[in-house]
C-alpha cells in the first residue's frame, strides 16, 4: 500500500500546468497569472497631497504654535488632476486636494484642520492667507513619486491567482488584457446500478447520484470548470462510452468515483487497466483506501471511492493540488491549522481524516471529532468545519493533544 505522500507525488508529478491564453482584465479575477508583471512606470507617477490642505515649504512653519500661528499668502488653488500655474514661493500656500501633484516650490503639506481655514465646502472662496498653527516636517502628507513602486519593479510573478487588488494593480499599469492559464476542465462521471439521476422517482434499492454535484462544487472550488458526463451502469463498455465522452469533450482531467475496489462489479478500475493505464489504486488511509490513479487517452485519470465522504476526502487530499498545478499555480501547498483535540481519537493505523466542528475558544482552536465518521455519512461532512489528520502509524491520540485540521474554505 502507498502511503499518501508517495501517492500525492506520483500523481503531481504525472501532471503538467494548462496553456496560457489572453484575458481581458474585467474577466481576470480568480484566474491564474501566466506572465511576469514588472512595473513600466514610477508609482505615484507625480508626488502628491494626501490631505485637502495647503502645500507649503515646510521651512516657513517653523516655530508655529495654536498662540503664534504662521500666516502664508495664498496664491493658488488647486484641484487633483490640474498643474499649479505658479510656483511657490517664501511665505506663500497653495490650496490643495487629496491626489494633486504638489506644486514646484512645495515641500510639504498642511492638512486644513492644522489651519484657521478648516473648510472643504466645495465653492468655499479661496481666501487671501491663511493662519497654520504647527509645524510639521518637511515632507509630511506629500506621497512622493515613486514611493510605492518604481519602474523596472517585479510586482506579481507568475502562477499566482489574481486576486481583486492585484487586479487593481493591473489597471494602475494599464494593463488591459493579460496571460492567464487556461481555466482547467474536468469531466466528471458517477458508476453503479444504484444511481438515479436527479429527475427520477426513488425506486427499492436506488439512490440518488450525489458524488457528481459535491465533486463539482469542489472542482469549481479548486478555479476549475467541472464538465457532468453523467452516470455509468456497472458495464465496461457503460464505463468506456463516458470515458470516450470525456475525451470528445476535451477535458483535462477525468474524475470518476465509485467502482474502483475490488468488488464483483468493480469496471472502472477494469476499464482504465484495459483501455488505458492503471498506475496504483491502493493508498494508505482512511476513508477512501481504493483510489485509482491512471491516465485514459494520454489525459490523465482518478477515480475516487464512491461513498461520498470517501469521494470528497480523496478530492482534498489528492485532487485539490493536482488541480492548483493544473491550473498553473506555483504554490498549492495548503494551510494547516493546529487545533486542539476536545475528545480522544483512534484509527487502524492508516492516514486518517476525521471530521470535525472546529472553533476558537479562549484564546486557541479547538476540534471535536464529530459522533459519525463512517464513509456513507455525508450529512455528518455537512455539520463538519473541517478534518482534522491523524498521520499513519499513530493508531490513537489523547484529549488535549494538537492535531493539524484542513478548515473547509471553498474560496478558491
Ligand atoms: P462502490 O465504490 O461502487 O463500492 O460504492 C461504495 C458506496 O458508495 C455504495 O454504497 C454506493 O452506493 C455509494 N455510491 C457510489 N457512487 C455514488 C454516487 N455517485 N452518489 C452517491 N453514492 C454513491
Ligand atoms: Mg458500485
Amino acid at each position: 500500500m502507498l502511503s499518501v505522500s508517495e501517492a500525492q507525488r506520483k500523481l503531481l508529478e504525472t501532471l503538467i500546468p494548462v496553456e496560457t491564453e489572453i484575458t481581458t482584465l474585467t474577466q481576470a479575477a480568480g484566474k491564474v497569472l501566466g506572465e511576469a508583471i514588472v512595473a513600466d512606470l514610477d508609482y505615484p507617477p507625480f508626488s502628491n497631497s494626501s490631505m485637502d490642505g495647503f502645500a507649503v515649504k515646510a521651512a516657513d512653519l517653523r516655530g508655529a504654535s495654536t498662540n503664534r500661528p504662521k500666516n502664508l499668502k495664498v496664491v493658488d488653488d488647486l484641484a487633483a488632476g490640474y498643474i499649479a500655474g505658479v510656483s511657490l514661493k517664501e511665505g506663500e500656500a497653495i490650496r490643495i486636494m487629496t491626489g494633486a501633484p504638489v506644486p514646484k516650490g512645495a515641500d510639504t503639506v498642511i492638512p486644513v484642520e492644522m489651519t484657521d481655514f478648516n473648510t472643504r465646502d466645495s465653492g468655499s472662496p479661496l481666501p487671501g492667507s491663511v493662519n497654520v498653527f504647527q509645524s510639521v516636517e518637511y515632507g509630511s502628507f506629500v506621497r512622493q513619486e515613486g514611493e510605492d513602486f518604481q519602474k523596472g519593479t517585479s510586482l506579481i510573478s507568475p502562477g499566482h491567482r489574481l486576486r481583486p487588488q492585484e487586479i487593481g494593480l493591473l489597471a494602475m499599469l494599464g494593463k488591459q488584457e493579460i496571460v492567464t492559464y487556461r481555466v482547467p476542465r474536468v469531466g466528471l462521471f458517477s458508476t453503479g446500478d444504484e444511481l438515479l439521476p436527479l429527475d427520477a422517482n426513488l425506486e427499492p434499492g436506488k439512490i440518488r447520484e450525489t458524488n457528481s454535484y459535491t465533486l463539482g462544487g469542489l472542482v469549481a472550488s479548486c478555479g476549475a470548470e467541472p464538465i457532468y458526463l453523467g452516470i455509468a451502469k456497472d458495464r465496461q463498455d457503460a464505463v468506456k462510452n463516458l470515458l470516450d465522452d470525456a475525451i470528445a469533450k476535451g477535458v483535462d482531467l477525468i474524475v470518476s468515483s465509485a467502482g474502483v475496489s475490488v468488488g464483483a462489479f468493480d469496471f472502472v478500475r477494469k476499464v482504465i487497466e484495459k483501455f488505458g493505464k492503471l498506475g496504483f489504486w491502493k493508498v494508505n488511509m482512511r476513508p477512501g483506501k481504493p483510489i485509482a490513479f491512471g491516465s485514459y487517452q494520454q489525459v490523465p485519470f482518478v477515480g475516487l471511492p464512491g461513498n461520498p465522504v470517501s469521494a470528497f476526502v480523496g478530492f482534498e487530499v489528492f485532487l485539490r493540488p493536482a488541480l492548483y498545478l493544473l491550473a498553473g499555480l506555483k504554490d498549492w501547498s495548503r494551510k494547516v491549522q493546529k487545533v486542539r483535540l476536545l475528545e480522544p481519537i483512534e484509527s487502524d493505523g492508516r492516514e486518517s481524516y476525521l471530521r470535525a466542528i472546529i472553533t476558537f475558544k479562549d484564546g486557541e482552536w479547538v476540534a471535536r471529532p464529530l459522533r459519525s465518521q463512517s464513509s456513507g455519512n455525508l450529512f455528518s461532512l455537512t455539520q463538519s468545519d473541517g478534518l482534522i489528520v491523524l498521520p499513519a502509524e499513530e493508531s490513537n491520540l489523547q484529549a488535549g493533544a494538537e492535531i493539524d485540521a484542513w478548515y473547509f474554505s471553498f474560496v478558491p
